[in-house]
Parts: structure tokens; sequence; C-alpha cells
């Protein structure tokens, strides 16, 4: 199945993993803007990369 992961270049973390079949590019920048707001206002580089797992 294919994956979305959401990366912190900073923190050297993966914040979140999510299924390309349930979850749009649109839904999943919207949980990262949720979730991962406090690393944003830190000015953290979050990345999101496909993997196939
Ligand atoms: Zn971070």
């Amino acid at each position: 199945m294919s994956y979305k992961e959401v990366y912190c270049t900073d923190c050297d973390e993966i914040l979140g993993k999510y299924s390309t079949k349930y979850f749009s590019d649109r839904d999943i920048d919207e949980m990262v803007r949720q979730y991962c707001s406090l690393h944003i206002k830190e000015g953290h580089r979050i990345s999101i990369r496909q993997t196939n797992v």
C-alpha cells in the first residue's frame, strides 16, 4: 500500500503516516497544518515523502 510520510527534518522525526488510499493531498496538507503547527511555528522544515510499504 502507498503511504505519505510526514517528516520533520529538524527533529529527525516522523510525525505521521497517511494512506494515500484514504487521504488526499489536501487532507494531508490540512493535518500537517493542525498537528505540526508547533514545528511550523518553530520554523522547522516539514517534508512529505511517498513510501510504498
Ligand atoms: Zn520539528
